[in-house]
């Protein structure tokens, strides 16, 4: 393949009914359950991350089987791999690939919480397991910071 293919428009072009819902929000029909009324909410973040969410309640990983992806397939390459082609004298500066994919992660969690707000903000409900989600994503993100800062000590 010569041209990396983003990972939303990798996602979008295997969903149904896809409409768009502002910037860098979609809603589709979701492939894991019968899905009448689109129910799948897909945001992208400003890093390339692709969150995706199904109101009724399915997996991720899930909806992802469904599209023929999984998870690794919501990260931009440069991420999940910790960059490519970096001069040698360059190389060790750069996040290990770990640390990369740790932090695809942490933005993957803060587009969890960007999105429950911005469903508030519509005057939506969050749902039971949408706030469940929603307090698991603040605990990984008090963690993650937690972790740096004994790095830094
Ligand atoms: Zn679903």
């Amino acid at each position: 393949m010569s041209t990396i293919e983003a990972p939303i428009d990798r996602l979008l072009a295997r969903l149904d009914a896809v409409r768009g819902r502002g910037e860098g929000r979609w809603i589709a029909r979701c492939p894991a359950h019968h899905d009448h009324t689109p129910s799948l909410g897909i945001a992208e973040g400003a890093d390339g991350v692709v969150l995706v969410r199904c109101h009724a309640g399915c997996p991720t990983p899930d909806v992802l089987a469904a599209t023929g992806l999984d998870m690794a397939d919501l990260f931009p390459r440069r991420l999940r791999r910790g960059g490519r082609g970096p001069r040698r004298a360059d190389a060790r500066r750069l996040p290990r690939p770990d640390a990369a994919a740790m932090l695809a992660a942490v933005g993957g969690e803060a587009m969890i919480c960007a999105l429950a707000a911005s469903d508030l903000a519509a005057g939506r409900a969050l749902g039971g397991d949408d706030y469940a989600r929603v307090m698991a994503a603040a605990a990984t993100l008090r963690r993650a910071a937690d972790a740096a800062g004994r790095h830094q000590a």
